[in-house]
C-alpha cells in the first residue's frame, strides 16, 4: 500500500476515529490527521480527478486526487460540500476533508477525502446487477431527492443554503450505498445560483457557463447554444433534470419487473447505441437538437400499465426539447415517490392468473 504523508491541522487537536466518524458537514476548518491515510487501490478515474480507495485509522475512505492543473475542479467541489446543511442529506456524497500538498516533484496536488461507496458509480453497478422495481424507484428517487435538495434555497436559523446547479449530473456521478441507496457526487462543476456575485452574468460568461458537462448528457439548449442566460438559475436547473431523464431511462431499462418474460437488456448508458462510447460534441448537436432524437423505449414497455405509463412520461417530461416545459426536480421527487407507491411486479401480474369475472377484461 501507498503511504501518504498527508497532514490537515488547521484546529488545535487531532481528530480521533471516532471524532471522525461523527465529524459534522461543512466542515472544512476540522482538523483530521491525515498521517495515517493509504491508498490502497485505483477505484475510478473521471476527467478530472483519480480516486483511490484508502484506509485510515481501520476505516475505508474515498480519496479523489486533482492534479495542479485541476485546482478549479477541486477548490469548487471543496466550496459545494462545505456550504452549509449540505452534509446533513441523506442523498448527497459524504464528504470528510479535503487538503491540498507539494509532490515529490515540487507539483501542487488537492484532496478530497470522502465515504467510500463500495459498489461505486450507478453505471458501474448497473452494468453488472439487475433491479427489481422498488430498489429501482428508490435508487432513482434518490438521486432526485438529492437533486431537488441541490436546487432549494434553504434558510435556517442563521444557516443560508444557496441554491446550486449541479451541472454534470451522470450515472457515473450518483455513488451507490451498500443498502443500494445513492448520493449525488462530483461537484467539480457546480455552480450557486443565488445569494453571490454570481446571479448576473455578462456575455464574456456566457461560454463558461454553458459549455460544460458530459457531451453525452447535455440538453438541446445547451448543445445548440441557446442556454437562457436572462434566468440563469432556472435554466441551469432545467439542464439538470435533462440528464435526470436520461439517468432515470438507463436505469429502468435494467428494472427485472419490466421485461416479463425475457431477458432483461444489457445496461447502455443513453445515445450509446446511436452514438458508441465517445459521442462529440457535433454528433450530439446533429441527433439531439436538430433531429431532437431520444433513448428509444423497449418493445415490452409498449404495455399499457398504470406503472409504464407514468414511468415513460415522467421521463419525457424531464428530457422535454423545451427547457421551461421540463419537470422541476422537486416535481420529479414527487413523480418517483408515487411510481414507488405502484406495487408493481409485472412479471407477476403477467403470471398471475386472475380469476375471470363476467363483463371485466383485463383492467389494472
Ligand atoms: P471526476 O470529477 O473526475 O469525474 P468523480 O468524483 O466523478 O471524478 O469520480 C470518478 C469515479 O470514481 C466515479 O465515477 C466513481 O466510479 C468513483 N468514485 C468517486 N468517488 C467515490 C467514492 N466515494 N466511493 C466509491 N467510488 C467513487
Ligand atoms: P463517456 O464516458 O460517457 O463516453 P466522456 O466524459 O468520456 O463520456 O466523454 C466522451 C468524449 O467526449 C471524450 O473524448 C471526452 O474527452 C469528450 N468530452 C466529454 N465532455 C466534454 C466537454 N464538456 N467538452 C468537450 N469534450 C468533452
Ligand atoms: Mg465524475
Ligand atoms: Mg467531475
Amino acid at each position: 500500500a501507498m503511504f501518504l504523508g498527508y497532514r490537515m491541522m488547521k484546529g488545535k487537536q487531532k481528530l480521533s476515529l471516532s471524532a471522525l466518524d461523527v465529524m459534522e458537514a461543512a466542515n472544512c476548518e476540522s482538523a483530521v490527521d491525515l498521517e495515517n491515510l493509504k491508498l490502497l487501490e485505483l477505484i475510478g478515474r473521471g476527467r478530472y480527478g483519480t480516486v483511490y480507495r484508502g484506509c485510515l485509522n481501520e476505516r475505508y475512505v474515498a480519496v479523489k486526487l486533482f492534479n495542479s492543473a485541476n485546482r478549479q475542479n477541486y477548490t469548487t467541489e471543496r466550496s459545494i460540500y462545505c456550504l452549509p446543511l449540505l452534509q446533513q442529506h441523506d442523498n448527497i456524497a459524504h464528504f470528510l476533508a479535503a487538503d491540498e500538498r507539494t509532490t515529490g516533484d515540487g507539483q501542487l496536488e488537492f484532496m478530497i477525502l470522502m465515504e467510500y461507496y463500495p459498489h461505486g458509480c450507478l453505471s458501474r453497478y448497473l452494468s453488472v446487477h439487475t433491479v427489481d422495481w422498488s430498489t429501482c424507484c428508490r435508487m432513482t428517487h434518490g438521486v432526485t431527492r438529492g437533486l431537488a435538495f441541490l436546487h432549494t434555497e434553504l434558510f435556517r436559523a442563521d444557516q443560508y443554503k444557496p441554491a446550486v446547479a449541479h451541472r454534470d449530473v451522470t450515472s457515473k456521478n450518483v455513488l451507490v450505498r451498500a443498502d443500494l441507496s445513492c448520493v449525488l457526487a462530483d461537484f467539480g462543476l457546480s455552480m450557486t445560483l443565488t445569494g453571490n456575485r454570481h446571479s448576473r452574468y455578462g456575455d464574456d460568461d456566457t461560454m463558461a457557463i454553458s459549455e460544460v458537462g458530459t457531451v453525452r448528457y447535455m440538453a438541446p439548449e445547451v448543445l445548440g447554444g441557446a442556454l437562457n442566460l436572462r434566468d440563469c438559475e432556472a435554466a441551469l436547473k432545467q439542464v439538470d433534470v435533462y440528464a435526470l431523464g436520461l439517468l432515470y431511462w438507463e436505469s429502468f431499462r435494467r428494472c427485472c419487473d419490466l421485461f416479463p418474460g425475457e431477458a432483461v437488456p444489457e445496461y447502455q448508458l443513453a445515445f450509446q447505441t446511436e452514438l458508441g462510447n465517445h459521442p462529440r460534441f457535433e454528433e450530439m448537436q446533429i441527433l439531439v437538437v436538430r433531429e431532437k432524437y431520444r433513448p428509444r423505449f423497449p418493445e415490452a414497455w409498449k404495455e399499457n400499465s398504470l406503472a409504464l405509463r407514468s414511468l415513460k412520461e415522467t421521463m419525457e417530461d424531464c428530457w422535454d426539447q423545451d427547457a421551461e416545459a421540463r419537470l422541476t426536480a422537486q416535481c420529479a421527487e414527487e413523480r418517483l415517490s408515487e411510481l414507488t407507491l405502484i406495487p408493481v411486479s409485472l412479471r407477476n401480474l403477467s403470471n398471475a392468473r386472475w380469476p375471470t369475472q363476467v363483463g371485466s377484461a383485463s383492467s389494472y
